[in-house]
């Protein structure tokens, strides 16, 4: 049945998922802290309403979609969660710190109301055509209660365990990812090197057990896979800011549970310098062109 949502955070993410929403018949309440934001929103047919606490007054559920962690916390705190009515379900989908997730939640609990981490991958393509992947943290009630809402805007959607545990599946996913694709795109050049073309290193490789999504689908040299950010001047796909972004919520996590992770590390360590360099607006397979030039 149609529920009211509030949508906070209507950015390249949020915008197309509060889209979907009101396309599956839900009434949203949008909000935005930019006017270009609210334009875009109103050019969409989505309602905005004056401020979070307006937005929220008369919501069943309120989904945030904000920068960082200090955004949810922050709105939580100071505005949403007074005014929303008591037993209020928030879906928090940004992509924030595990603890920051759980202070979240017990903010949310101790207000009376009810919590899920619902981090998503897929990015904007996956938010346009409601194909995201949600990883969720929270109680089974709430999971369930979330579920027919993150059906519309996603197509796989995995409950993690409970409060914070979806931001660790996603902090989790993107450690393997970073690591998988520096191992790739070092994989290349050094077979270069060797005299390999390659075409016959992918043919190889996509093939066996080094298979992996980074080369399946990312793979970081223009030509096997026409469709692969490497085809177009590494154009993002998925951009090199986001990943350094994400692993350095990774390295707080690896920090808090003194995990001997070094590839995770490493992976952090070269993706904040790809990042600071010409790499924030660049696919993350971009990395191999550092490699090849030896600026890693
Ligand atoms: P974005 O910066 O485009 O959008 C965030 C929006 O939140 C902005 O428009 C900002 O004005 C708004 N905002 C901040 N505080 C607010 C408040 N108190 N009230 C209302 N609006 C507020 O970011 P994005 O690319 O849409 O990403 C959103 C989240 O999703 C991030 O945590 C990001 O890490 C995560 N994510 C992004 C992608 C991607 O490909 N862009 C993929 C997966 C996950």
């Amino acid at each position: 049945s149609p529920a009211v949502v509030a949508f906070l955070g209507l950015g390249h993410m949020g915008l197309p998922m509060a889209k979907n929403l009101l396309a599956a018949g839900h009434e949203v309440h949008g909000f935005d802290l930019v006017p270009a934001a609210i334009e875009a929103a109103r050019t969409a047919g989505i309602p905005v309403a004056a401020s979070g606490a307006d937005a929220v007054a008369d919501a069943d559920v309120v989904i945030t979609m904000f920068p960082a962690g200090k955004h949810v916390i922050e709105a939580y705190r100071t505005e949403l969660l007074a005014a929303a009515r008591p037993g209020t379900l928030f879906i928090e989908s940004s992509t924030i710190a595990v603890d920051e997730a759980r202070a979240a939640h017990a903010l949310a609990l101790a207000a009376g109301h009810r919590n899920v981490d619902a981090p998503v991958s897929g990015g904007v393509v996956g938010a346009e055509n409601g194909t995201l992947a949600f990883m969720v943290g929270g109680s089974d009630d709430d999971f369930a209660a979330a579920l027919p809402l993150l059906e519309v805007m996603g197509k796989r959607i995995v409950h993690c365990g409970g409060p914070g545990l979806g931001q660790a599946a996603k902090v989790c996913n993107n450690m393997v990812l970073a690591v998988s694709q520096i191992a790739v795109a070092e994989a290349f050049v050094l077979g270069e090197r060797l005299g390999l073309e390659h075409q016959a290193l992918f043919d190889v490789v996509s093939q066996a057990s080094g298979q992996c999504w980074s080369i399946t689908t990312n793979c970081p040299v223009p030509g096997p896979v026409p469709t692969s950010p490497a085809n177009r001047d590494y154009q993002p796909g998925f951009a090199g800011a986001l990943m350094a972004k994400d692993l350095g919520l990774a390295l707080q996590a690896i920090e808090q549970t003194s995990t001997d992770a070094r590839m995770g590390r490493l992976a952090q360590e070269i993706y904040a310098a790809f990042a600071a360099g010409d790499g924030a607006g660049r696919d993350f397979s971009g990395i191999i062109t550092d490699i090849r030039d030896d600026r890693v």
